[in-house]
């Protein structure tokens, strides 16, 4: 070995195949990740229950590389947002949202994304990497030690959505093994239900992720039809709408209980008005799934804005009138830009769509001129 292997790269099963690579037994697999991710010990002298020389050998062969704090922001509705940095410059967020029965923690994917949503913030900065599997492990990792999370009889963060910055099926092999340590009983021990993967919508991902794993599944519909959806998110020029709700239906298959969660952002006078959501009606037909409205955050240099609270009021009960269950998202962290949407990191080295006219004002803040 050259270097050490970051034993947080591994899901349950990759670690124990690693140790018995290494003449090790497998079980060490399940003892090291319950400290790591039930009690929170990322130190191997720590681990008590494992031989002193085999923690020698962790010491000498393997560590727990875990993201730089930069920044911790606490919004006044007490949501929590982390600038997290790895030591190639790169930076992401981490936003935890506290509820009165949940604690929901938005863990980004990419430095960057490469989707060019129009309406999205992360859009703006480009893209410039995939985060690999400890990376994305480490967030959920740190925001645990933050909030004192470890070791408590309830889990603080209950929740789990690949909702931060970048699509995570186009991270589709560094996703799924962070997924599964966080559903592992010997890591964090969520249910598929507590979850969730947000995609705009990687039609062959979505495929492969039915065979592969069993997590709720969020679509970034955002638009009704083909026309309008081509121009707001535009991989619908290559997987358009009729084919992205073939692969929910195919992804609910037998799953008795499942529902997909259909996202779709409020933009005032863009896709809002009651036309929109009647054909959003005829779109999902046949679809078991619910409806979640968001309201646009707004930031800087962006031309759209919000529907007013009438116009989302009128589109949400225009789906409950035909039987769809439909919810308003609660905008959470606005005073701290932690709300969908608008998080941005830093990229280094950035690839950024047209970057003569785009100028980076701060470390998470990039204007269009
Ligand atoms: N790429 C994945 C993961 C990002 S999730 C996806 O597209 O699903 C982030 C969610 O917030 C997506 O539904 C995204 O469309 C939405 N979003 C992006 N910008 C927003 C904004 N300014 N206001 C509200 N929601 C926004």
């Amino acid at each position: 070995m050259t270097s050490k292997t970051n034993l947080l790269d591994f899901d349950r099963e990759a670690m124990a195949a690693f140790f018995v690579e290494h003449g090790e037994k497998r079980f060490r697999a399940d003892q090291i990740t319950q400290w790591l991710h039930q009690n929170g010990v990322n130190d191997f002298d720590q681990m008590t229950n494992i031989s002193k020389a085999l923690r020698a050998w962790l010491n000498e062969y393997c560590e727990i590389v875990l993201p730089e704090i930069v920044r911790d922001e606490v919004s006044d509705d007490g949501t929590r947002k982390w600038l997290f940095r790895f030591p190639d410059g790169n930076a992401i967020e981490t936003v935890f949202i506290p509820e009165s029965d949940r604690g929901t923690l938005c863990v980004s994917s990419q430095a960057g994304c490469i989707l060019d949503c129009t309406f999205c913030a992360t859009a703006q900065q480009g893209f410039n990497r995939n985060l690999t599997t400890a990376e994305i492990v480490g967030q959920v990792w740190l925001a645990n030690k933050l909030l004192g999370g470890f070791g408590q009889r309830h889990n603080v963060v209950s929740n789990i959505v690949m909702m931060g910055m970048g699509e995570p099926l186009y991270n589709y092999r560094n996703v799924i093994p962070a997924l599964r340590v966080f559903m592992d009983d010997f890591g964090y021990g969520l249910s598929s239900r507590r979850v969730t993967l947000s995609t705009a919508g990687v039609v062959p991902h979505i495929d492969k992720l039915a065979g592969d794993l069993d997590v709720s599944l969020a679509i970034s519909l955002h638009a009704p039809n083909d026309e309008l959806r081509n121009r707001l998110v535009p991989l619908n020029q290559r997987f358009p709408i009729r084919e992205l709700l073939d692969a929910c239906r195919s992804y609910i298959g037998e799953r008795a209980t499942r529902k997909i969660t259909i996202e779709y952002v409020m933009l005032d006078g863009v896709n809002d008005q009651v036309k929109h959501a009647r054909q959003l009606i005829q779109v999902l037909r046949g679809l078991r799934a619910k409806v979640n409205l968001i309201p646009f955050n707004s930031f800087q240099g962006i031309p759209y804005q919000c529907s007013s609270p009438d116009q989302i009021r009128r589109f949400s009960e225009t789906l409950q009138a035909a039987g769809l269950v439909a919810t308003i998202r609660k905008t959470r962290g606005q005073d701290i830009d932690a709300a969908c949407g608008q998080l941005a990191g830093k990229v280094s080295n950035r690839l950024m769509r047209g970057s003569t006219d785009i100028q980076v004002i701060s470390d998470r803040q990039v204007v269009v001129q």
